[in-house]
């Protein structure tokens, strides 16, 4: 009765605006549905997180509307094959990717993810991130941590225990396996080892996704046997970043596209990814030298360098990886990208490093500074060894789409491949425009509905009524990549706005201040409803913070309860493990208010009442709390699983 009588008093101040019906208004743009269907013109309604209504006309108020006057409005790229781990809490606005129009990070490739994923998972999602992200789980990780990086075949038990790592992984939002079997510890693998780890992961709704064991003189075996993973295991495969290295093997795409399309006539769901350059980048050691070499790990490959027949051997192997593989022929197709141990080889081509050395440039010599870059530590490599012919039949396949393997850089920093800036952008400015591949909607298509699909995210990569409103809207006459090998810190340019879940995350060239990216957990996702009374908690890499995230608006009057509290193996158990109950809001995001600060020894049981949110002072946003965060300062915490008790 009250509030009606209090709305009914308000009325006449506003008598005169409407409430908006909707959030915001894309008016007047050309829509490219994401299906590959042709552009129609139409504006777009969205309410929250949410496409609402699609029309010729929407006349309606809204918050916002915004005038497109023709530009191109899309959904926003799903990027499915991102190295974005490190990066996404360096730069988590991922300003490279955003200003692309790319709105969702896919992690977890060539067989590395974190082990568990979760911890890892809450760890994004406690940290505000503008694009939207995911991961898989990969087989190399796996592996590693149940067998270390050995040479041999798995026992059963380690399989055995390899399966309850995928399963779990699974269960933590995997969308599914990785593997990188070109890479250690995944190169030691058999196929029927993969096979098992896959049909877990199949079972639970996920897909597989493959660096495969050989992309030069090997990339048929390789694309067979990626095929062969996903009839055995029984659930969708995919070659990622599909390439073929060397010149020797250029022209091979003719027939591993038909291996492709083989595969998918008898029934096998076989695709692609690609980035549209003819570079690849990894790590100089990873490339140039034999897999047998970095059997074991870092100290082995220095062991066996120092040991004169197995460096020779090493040395052999490698001129033959730089005359017929990865390193293109000639040692100045190979360029390092980054060097930890030094920052001024970044740039620098193998060639150039070698006579850097003092040596004259000659394949031999260049095998030695392969050797030499990983005994000082190792770098980072660009290595352009790609043809053009084979990278355009690739693209326009129909079975391909579009990712990146790129990273979230720090602008300016260290030289890396120009694909994590770049590539999205490339395929509709030079692919779609210039050379007129292929139509501009069949590009988009291959970079967001087939992603979305590929995935199983059902509620994005399409524009249409009741999807999130991930929206990329470009002008198709200008959209362009500007980062070269030479100069790649350069961002893309034509993209005009980007709304990730709705919210507007980049426009006139500017990031915005709007951070509304999510986690998006896979199929098998044990994950908590925003009503139940369980939620996340994880532990700072310091250990100096407990978090625990809550879906719930307001969590006044709420306690939240430690379940279960971990210290680690060496920790002190004296008095010093005391924590503080400094307990933080967390108003959209950003930490504000102690609210009790009375010190209390952290112990399983211990709980914690939120008992007041006057004093918050609100910095962004009227939404109430959503973290609270118990912080021990000596940084004794290794594991932390808590629950909220709502209050009656
Ligand atoms: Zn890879």
């Amino acid at each position: 009765m009250r509030r009606i009588f209090l709305l009914f008093l308000l009325a006449p101040a506003v008598v005169s605006s409407q409430a908006p019906t909707y959030d915001v208004v894309l008016r007047g743009g050309r829509v490219i549905d994401g299906t590959a269907s042709p552009w129609y013109r139409a504006d777009i309604a969205i309410k929250g997180d949410t496409i609402v209504r699609i029309a010729p006309a929407i006349v309606e108020p809204a918050a916002r509307v915004i005038d497109l006057n023709g530009l191109v409005v899309a959904p926003g790229f799903i990027d499915i094959h991102t190295h974005a781990r490190r990066g996404i809490f360096e730069v988590p606005t991922a300003d490279n990717y955003i200003r692309q129009g790319v709105t969702t990070l896919i992690e977890g490739p060539d067989g590395g993810s974190p082990v568990p994923l979760r911890p890892f998972l809450d760890k994004v999602s406690g940290t505000r991130i503008s694009p939207n992200f995911a991961t898989f789980i990969g087989q190399g990780s796996v592996r590693s941590e149940v067998m270390g990086e050995v040479d041999r075949t798995a026992t059963a038990e380690e399989v055995e225990h390899m399966r309850t790592l995928v399963r779990q992984g699974m269960e933590d939002g995997a969308l599914g396996l990785s593997s990188g079997l070109f890479y250690v510890p995944g190169t030691f693998t058999p196929t029927a080892e993969v096979v098992e780890l896959a049909k877990v992961a199949g079972r639970m709704g996920g897909i597989y996704i493959s660096h495969m064991r050989n992309e030069a003189r090997g990339v048929l075996d390789s694309v067979k046997e990626t095929i062969t993973i996903g009839e055995q295991g029984g659930l969708p495969t995919q070659v990622t970043h599909h390439k073929v290295v060397g010149k020797k093997y250029w022209g091979q795409s003719v027939q591993t596209l038909q291996l492709i399309d083989d595969a998918r006539a008898r029934g096998v769901d076989a695709t692609i990814d690609q980035y549209p350059y003819t570079a690849s980048a990894t790590s100089i050691g990873a490339a140039l030298l034999p897999a047998w070499a970095q059997e074991g790990g870092r100290d082995s490959t220095l062991a066996r360098l120092k040991d004169p027949a197995a460096r020779a051997k090493i040395k052999g192997e490698s001129v033959a990886i730089i005359r017929d593989e990865r390193g293109g022929g000639d040692p100045r197709n190979v360029v390092a990208s980054s060097c930890g141990f030094d920052p001024s080889l970044a740039g620098k081509n193998l060639a150039e490093i070698t006579e850097k050395r003092g040596v004259p440039v000659t394949l031999e010599n260049a095998a030695e500074t392969a050797m030499w870059i990983v005994e000082q530590g190792g770098c980072q490599g660009i290595f352009h060894a790609i043809s053009e012919e084979d990278l355009q039949r690739i693209l326009v396949h129909p079975a391909t789409m579009v990712g990146s393997d790129g990273e979230i850089p720090i602008f300016g920093r260290n030289h890396p491949h120009p694909r994590s800036y770049g590539t999205f952008v490339r395929v509709l400015g030079v692919y779609v425009r210039e050379k007129k591949l292929l139509p501009l909607e069949r590009a988009v298509q291959k970079m967001s509905a087939f992603p979305a699909q590929r995935l199983g995210l059902a509620d994005r990569g399409v524009i249409r009524q009741g999807m999130k409103a991930d929206v990329a809207i470009f002008d198709p006459a200008t959209v362009r990549d500007t980062a070269t090998f030479e100069k790649p810190h350069s961002y893309a340019e034509g993209v005009h706005y980007v709304l990730v879940n709705g919210q507007v995350v980049f426009e006139n060239g500017k990031m915005t201040d709007a951070r509304p990216g999510r986690i998006l957990y896979g199929p098998a996702a044990k994950t908590q409803s925003p009503t139940s009374s369980s939620a996340r908690a994880f532990v700072s890499a310091t250990g100096t913070e407990m978090r625990v995230l809550a879906d719930e608006k307001d969590v006044r009057g709420n306690e939240v309860e430690i379940v279960e509290l971990k210290f680690p193996p060496n920790s002190d158990s004296g008095d010093h493990r005391h924590a503080v109950t400094e307990t933080f809001y967390v108003l959209d995001g950003q930490m504000e208010q102690v609210i009790n600060g009375t010190p209390v020894k952290l112990t399983t049981g211990m709980s914690a009442t939120i008992r007041s949110t006057d004093q918050v002072r609100h910095k962004s946003g009227p939404e109430g709390a959503r973290v609270l965060v118990v912080w021990a300062p000596g940084g004794e915490i290794a594991r932390v699983t808590a629950r909220w008790r709502p209050q009656p």
